[in-house]
């Protein structure tokens, strides 16, 4: 597969856009529609570039390929005549599994949230402590209303948590550039998949150190204060997650004029989709600094797939019911590897006799995400969400059915993206 006609060089630099969405398509049908969403944040006059992006994990699930996710957005991009540039992101990778991603993809999220806490050499902190004396003491960063307090000692328990984690990043970053060749491809850092969030402070330090290792990283995923359950609603202190975003982006301005960092490092937020009652202090913030930001959301587009056949009404909506009736019977199998970022109430799951009566028009809507309608449901939303599982078990079936329904479903998976994630979180107003 040859890369150099799909890159954007800026520079000698493959350089990720200010504005860019990631998006998971599970089946990797959808790239077409979720494009569409892209196309229409256009018309705007709005540039959203986007990232598919699917783990491990998922492919493992599926039995897909990072080959296959390239070729749909590919395929997508000519089909639609997109001339901007786009990505393939292999989400959350590491030592382990980057392998079979690097041919295929251009963003890499180098995942190293197992080595946060890990011990590292007593050497490796004192030289980081000694070499910023810069930053000891009473430190203002513009655009933070309060001073950090960067104690000599929090610095060395800052760097004590982090460093074996950064000097990981390093070790990824530097066996991708030897496969890929510098520049050629995007690197993000992330650390949201640990215990707790990171402080803006901590975010400061964590970037200087990368900025030591020299890892020239375009993104970097924190860890947030609160829940970000997929496929539902933020779940926590939205005026701390409002202060600590507007705190790390003024963060990340800083370490880009002061360390030189890559110009465009902007925050990636793995919102795990749908953190609707963040997307307006998300939009404000990026507004008032002029940032950028790269939204990743989880694949719930395979949620709209499931609306969609409902809606088809006949085979479309027995499927749909099918595949809920398995879930429920398999959910303790399917929520295990998900329980972290999951939140189902047992009680609220209705019974598959129950779903099984159900017209169209009440299985949408007890799985489409508008927080105002009486019949929606979380629960029955979340464990459709991890069971794709059983889909993915059904096979030809299932795949044939979404052919079959292409135009109902296409509806819907871009509806989703461009109204409910692109409008509030780039555009502006829920309008
Ligand atoms: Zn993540």
């Amino acid at each position: 597969m040859e890369s150099s006609v799909r890159v954007e060089l800026v520079g000698s630099t493959l350089s990720l856009a200010k504005y860019s969405i990631g998006v998971g398509d599970r089946f990797a049908r959808q790239a077409k529609a979720q494009l569409q969403a892209c196309e229409m944040a256009a018309e705007y006059g709005v540039e959203v570039i986007p990232v598919w992006n699917k783990s491990n994990r998922e492919h493992a699930i599926i039995g897909s390929t990072p080959a296959k996710t390239r070729a749909a957005a590919d395929e997508a991009v000519k089909a639609l005549g997109w001339s901007k540039p786009y990505h393939v992101d292999a989400d959350h990778i590491n030592l382990k599994t980057l392998d079979k991603f690097v041919e295929a993809c251009d963003f890499f999220t180098v995942d190293v949230a197992d080595l946060i806490g890990q011990p590292c050499e007593a050497a490796a902190v004192q030289t980081f402590v000694k070499a910023h004396g810069e930053l000891w003491g009473e430190l203002r960063v513009p655009g933070v209303a309060h001073p950090f307090c960067v104690e000599r000692n929090f610095m060395a328990q800052v760097a004590n948590h982090y460093l074996a984690a950064v000097q990981e990043a390093g070790r990824i970053y530097r066996r991708l550039e030897a496969m890929k060749g510098k520049g050629q491809f995007i690197t993000e850092v992330s650390m949201d998949e640990t215990d707790s969030p990171q402080t803006p402070a901590e975010l400061l330090l964590i970037l200087v150190a990368l900025a030591d290792e020299g890892v020239p990283i375009q993104t970097i995923a924190p860890k947030f204060t609160g829940r970000f359950d997929k496929g539902v609603d933020y779940v926590g202190d939205l005026t701390k997650f409002t202060e600590d975003f507007s705190d790390d982006v003024a963060v990340i301005a800083y370490a880009v004029q002061s360390y030189g960092m890559s110009s465009n490092l902007k925050l990636s937020v793995h919102s795990g989709s749908d953190k609707f009652s963040l997307y307006g202090p998300i939009h404000r913030t990026l507004e008032q600094f002029g940032a950028g930001v790269h939204l990743k959301t989880a694949g719930t587009t395979w949620l709209e797939e499931l609306i969609g056949l409902a809606e088809g009404h006949g085979e479309g909506l027995e499927l749909a019911k099918e595949i809920y009736c398995e879930a429920y019977a398999q959910r303790q199998d399917l929520c295990a590897p998900y329980a972290a970022v999951i939140d189902i109430d047992p009680a609220l799951l209705p019974a598959p006799e129950l779903v099984a009566r159900w017209p169209a028009e009440q299985f949408a809507a007890a799985l489409r995400h508008d927080p105002n309608c009486p019949a929606y449901n979380p629960s029955f939303r979340q464990l459709l969400h991890v069971g794709f599982k059983v889909a993915a078990r059904i096979g030809t079936r299932y795949l044939d059915l979404l052919s079959a329904l292409e135009v109902t479903i296409a509806k819907n998976v871009t509806g989703n993206l461009f109204e409910r994630h692109l409008k509030p979180v780039f555009i502006g107003g829920r309008g």
